[in-house]
């Protein structure tokens, strides 16, 4: 029976903060909108990267 890696992995835990994906920490973390991030602050930067990102495809 061969593996089969071309399905889609199942929804890993995240691990890493999305902002600077550095690894989360169980204490400390902050969770929002159903994403980690490691502080406050790095959640406000995805929020902001997001915004760009929504921006620039327009
Ligand atoms: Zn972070």
């Amino acid at each position: 029976m061969a593996q089969d890696t071309t399905k889609q992995a199942p929804q890993e835990k995240q691990t890493n903060c999305l902002a600077c994906n550095k690894p989360l920490r169980k204490i400390k973390q902050y969770y929002r909108n159903g994403k980690y991030f490691c502080t406050k602050k790095c959640w406000r930067v995805a929020l902001q990267k997001a915004k760009e990102e929504k921006n620039a495809k327009e």
